[in-house]
């Protein structure tokens, strides 16, 4: 009995304090140059929360990264868009380590993922390694950074995660030192109230008085019903003004602890919630997140170590509402809310919403629309709760509408291709008019075919313009003895690249695909069987099946 007594006694500061679960003393800085941050773990993105930190490389690329510890490469994967070139490394003590948005590879990675790359004739690749297929030891150098897929500009993307569930952790709960004296800012602070019926009104902006560094103030607000409040706001650390996001959020009333957020982890899977816990229609129209501090139905997010609903009633007393926001080093700031009872504050009004969102989705039940061209599926919990959408077809463009609110599973669209005209694709228009490429998989009946999460207008367009190809620093016929790069520029004007190949002298080769830059490159290599006059022909096409095919000859002595 009394053993069993000590062993409670020793686990419990573990339960209490988080940041005491993860061993801190075990990885280290991944580049050799002071840690700056210009992303943070958990902070908001679109449709997503970030799931590591953001490494500033001076705007440059080409930084030596280092592994965080010994380990073995677990995976590599490849992508245009993503996370670029990236490398996974599993190390011994069940976390696993993500360096993304590379440049490059080291040589002995560089040569097991080309060799797939050649295998496969893809530059993407996503390889699963087996414990003894590439090791890694302490403060090897694995790759250098880069700014490769969707990164928009030079960084490493650094994550930490739980090796057996993949789960995302906090990369700086493992020790990683960030100077940090700088106290949060909160931008706005924003007021909801609730009724009866479970409504909740439009936010309304409360101002914010300063009492000291650490302390803000409001003037009392009168009410009489439920509320509660939302905020947008941001953290910087010491060494650069980039505006990250803020760690936890508490909140309390008259001292006692209502809600406490913090972003010490999340799943993969949970991370489009993000739009459970900003008010998204808010930011659809204003383009700013507001953090809502009180917790709807469909939040299931596991950022929060006390929940409640967050509403907080005060009929017949005043009290103090507080919030609390923090960094990961312990600096904060307060915002105390007086509340009173007012019974003579006008009720909040149910306002109708917007009457052209005509058909309710009933959150239980999976619908089928069919029309003459064009058929919708919508599963069962695609809104998470019952909502108004419109939805027709009229005048050859199929509408699913409704731009305020956010949709969690994938919608199955099928539309039909009127004619037999090369070029056909199906299109998606936004409320703000912009306008994208859908689809342009036919199945067997002649029908595009698509699942997305992208409400707005469809309808077939088309495009005849063959993608265009543009050698970069050499003409037809030149000598590039002295080039270590042979390079493309590839452009499509209207519904975008889709598979590019290129060959030298009939031998399929690596180029790597930079959307942004819209160009491919080859490097040089061992692939390379050195004759002096080569062949190089380069293959493109695009999103509606245009293809352009075209071939230059360059001269090299090596
Ligand atoms: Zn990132």
């Amino acid at each position: 009995m009394k053993s069993l007594f000590i062993i409670i006694l020793s686990i419990t500061p573990f339960l209490i304090n988080s940041q005491t679960k993860y061993p801190t003393n075990y990885f280290s800085n991944p580049l050799q140059i002071p840690l700056i941050l210009n992303g943070n773990f958990g902070e908001s993105r679109s449709n997503h929360f970030h799931s590591g930190i953001d490494i500033k490389t001076k705007f440059k690329e080409g930084f030596k990264v280092i592994s965080a510890a010994e380990g073995y490469v677990s995976r590599i994967k490849v992508s245009h868009g993503g996370f670029g070139k990236a490398i996974y490394i599993n190390h011994p003590n069940g976390y696993t380590t993500v360096y993304a948005h590379l440049k490059k590879f080291n040589n002995s990675i560089e040569k097991f993922v080309k060799r797939f790359q050649y295998k496969k004739q893809s530059y993407e690749v996503d390889l699963y390694l087996k414990s003894d297929d590439l090791k890694i030891l302490n403060n090897e150098i694995i790759g250098f950074s880069g700014n490769t897929g969707s990164s928009s500009g030079p960084h490493l993307h650094f994550e930490t995660r739980k090796t057996s569930s993949q789960k995302a952790i906090n990369p700086l709960l493992f020790g990683i030192e960030i100077k940090d004296t700088r106290r949060p800012t909160v931008n706005s602070l924003y007021l909801y109230k609730k009724d009866k019926s479970g409504y909740i009104s439009e936010p309304s902006k409360v101002v914010l008085s300063k009492i000291n560094d650490s302390t803000f103030t409001t003037e009392k607000i009168k009410l009489n019903s439920l509320v509660s409040f939302g905020l947008s706001g941001f953290d910087r650390q010491d060494l650069a003004n980039n505006k990250n996001g803020i760690y936890e959020i508490s909140t309390f009333l008259d001292g006692n602890l209502i809600n406490l957020m913090s972003f010490d982890s999340f799943f993969f899977e949970e991370s489009i919630k993000i739009n459970t816990l900003i008010d998204y229609s808010y930011y659809i129209k204003n383009k700013e997140r507001i953090l809502k501090l009180f917790i709807e139905e469909e939040n299931d997010l596991s950022i929060y170590s006390k929940k409640n609903n967050g509403f907080v009633d005060v009929t017949q007393r005043t009290s103090i509402y507080k919030i609390k926001a923090s960094d990961i080093k312990g600096n904060y700031i307060t915002i105390d809310i007086p509340l009173v009872y007012d019974k003579t504050i006008k009720k909040i009004t149910t306002n109708s919403q917007n009457i052209s969102y005509s058909k309710l989705i009933d959150n239980n039940l999976k619908y089928d629309f069919n029309f003459k061209n064009s058929s919708i599926n919508i599963p069962k919990n695609t809104f998470l709760k019952n909502r108004k959408i419109k939805i027709e077809h009229f005048n050859d463009t199929l509408k699913i509408i409704n731009p305020y609110i956010a949709v969690y599973k994938n919608i199955k669209i099928k539309f039909k291709n009127p004619n037999s005209n090369k070029g056909n694709y199906l299109a998606v228009k936004d409320h703000e008019g912009n306008e994208s490429f859908a689809s342009s998989k036919l199945n067997p009946l002649n029908y595009f075919e698509l699942k997305t999460k992208k409400t707005g207008l469809y309808y077939i367009i088309n495009d005849s313009i063959s993608p265009m190809i543009k050698p970069i620093k050499f003409k037809n016929g030149d000598w590039v003895s002295d080039e270590k790069y042979l390079k493309f520029k590839i452009t499509d004007k209207e519904s975008g690249i889709k598979k590019y190949k290129g060959k030298i002298n009939g031998k399929w080769m690596l180029f790597e695909y930079e959307y942004k830059k819209n160009q491919i490159s080859y490097e040089f290599d061992s692939n390379y069987l050195s004759k002096s006059k080569n062949e190089v022909e380069i293959e493109i096409e695009d999103m509606a099946g245009n293809s352009f095919i075209k071939t230059y000859t360059f001269y090299r002595d090596n």
